[in-house]
């Protein structure tokens, strides 16, 4: 029961007090009070199964028990900066960190979001290297600070500051790429930009394994060893930036570069090790680690112990309660009834992505991929109406992303498509 400030009052301060660049969805924004597993509720107690908390919280779900008290407890004994003296949580979450990582991939330094993990990444691939440039993907997504907004090459977000050395390579886009799965073609393209737009020597390469902002797309499968080939011959490093895809969302794998078969240098990390909380980690090897003792680098909150109390309860949580292993199942079947929604509806261009991160593309006319932006906003509100929260995104902003918490049921899957059913049938 509710009896806070309403949607209308809310949005009147929002209005007045804070930064106009903040963005939210629906005609009418939802004032969401409360949130349990897979479900929020607004300010009337309306229920809505929650198809997009991957943004944020992770597979345990909203408000996880388990996460919570770890969280509180933590807190009501101490809550201090994880920097000047010892705290066994912040080691002990590293050391769970580490036991699922592959090969020699285990020393954590704890940012509080996915930017900073991905700022460190790129300043240690700069100083391990002693290169500057760095090449990453068109239409990825990395972060919002100077360096990551040069990584980050999406025309639409009109954020990206000038970088000298940063470089974007053409995105192995399967369903609207250039080349289209043809991955020989997009490495060549890659050996193309370290032999024409640098020294020859470069400091790493960044990527997601699934785009997450730029719509849910795949990587073609075999580009990422064919590049990271190309970059570890021209002396950089190559940084795999999990803060979507890992953490068991792709169901298959723990994280998204394992799908890919590749091992890489460093990976980074945020939203869902904390299940919603800032937390934010980049994990490397004893050796790449090393540089940073070349400087002072320190990050007050980075790892704080009610965070890393909350990680180290999420990992435990993803464990017992088998959540990847359900984002495989749960996923596989929704993927399933979405391609089946394909050939039902006209308007849905594509259907792609694994486990519980996927994506549905809409398009106008699907010979020429005909962005339907505005059909998807409708169809996004009616879905709300219906008690369903998706997101959007994309670089036209016309495809649905599906990124719930890992606890998704199968019914939640099904009532979801359904619901999908009706609002396209209205468009
Ligand atoms: N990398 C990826 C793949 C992301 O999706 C995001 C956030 N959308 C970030 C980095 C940046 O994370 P944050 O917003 O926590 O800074």
């Amino acid at each position: 029961c509710y009896d806070g400030p309403r949607a209308a009052e809310i949005l009147k301060k929002r209005t007045e007090f804070l930064s106009p660049s903040m963005f939210y969805f629906y005609k009418n924004p939802l004032n969401v009070v409360a949130g349990k597993m897979q479900y929020l509720f607004d300010e009337d107690g309306r229920r809505y199964l929650d198809a997009f908390a991957g943004i944020a919280t992770v597979g345990c779900g909203h408000c996880h028990p388990e996460v919570v008290n770890a969280i509180v407890d933590q807190t009501q004994r101490l809550q201090h900066s994880s920097v000047v003296y010892l705290n066994h949580v912040v080691a002990d979450f590293a050391e769970a960190l580490a036991s699922k990582l592959p090969g020699d991939l285990k020393v954590a330094f704890f940012t509080n979001s996915g930017t900073e993990a991905n700022e460190l990444a790129l300043m240690m691939a700069r100083l391990y290297t002693g290169s500057h440039d760095i090449i990453s993907v068109r239409n990825s997504y990395h972060g919002n600070a100077s360096g990551t907004m040069g990584t980050t090459a999406q025309y639409n977000w009109k954020f990206n500051v000038i970088q000298s050395g940063v470089h974007h390579a053409m995105n192995p886009d399967p369903y609207r790429g250039a080349f289209g799965s043809d991955v020989e073609q997009y490495a060549r393209d890659m050996q193309e930009v370290v032999d024409f737009g640098t020294s020859g020597h470069v400091a790493g390469f960044i990527s997601e394994t699934i785009q997450g902002v730029g719509g849910i797309v795949e990587l073609a499968q075999g580009y990422l060893p064919a590049v990271y080939k190309i970059i570890k011959k021209a002396g950089g490093l190559c940084i795999a930036d999990e803060v979507q895809s890992g953490f068991a969302r792709i169901g298959s794998h723990f994280w998204g570069f394992e799908a890919h078969g590749v091992l890489p240098d460093i990976v980074t990390m945020a939203k869902g090790i904390g299940n919603g909380i800032p937390l934010g980690a980049v994990i490397t090897t004893p050796e790449i680690a090393q540089v940073l003792t070349r400087r002072n680098y320190f990050n007050t909150f980075g790892g704080n112990p009610a965070c890393t109390a909350g990680g180290l309860a999420v990992l435990r949580v993803i464990e017992r309660e088998k959540l990847q292993e359900n984002a495989f199942c749960v996923g596989s079947h929704l993927k399933g009834r979405l391609k089946s929604l394909q050939e039902k509806h006209e308007i849905i261009g594509d259907v792609r992505g694994r486990g519980l991160m996927l994506g549905v593309e809409l398009v106008t006319d699907r010979e020429k991929k005909t962005p339907a932006r505005a059909e998807i906003l409708h169809a996004m509100d009616l879905m709300k109406d219906m008690g369903v929260l998706v997101g959007k995104g994309g670089l036209h902003g016309n495809v649905f992303r599906i990124t719930p918490p890992l606890c998704f049921t199968k019914e939640d899957a099904d009532f979801l498509v359904e619901v999908m059913d009706i609002a396209l049938s209205k468009m």
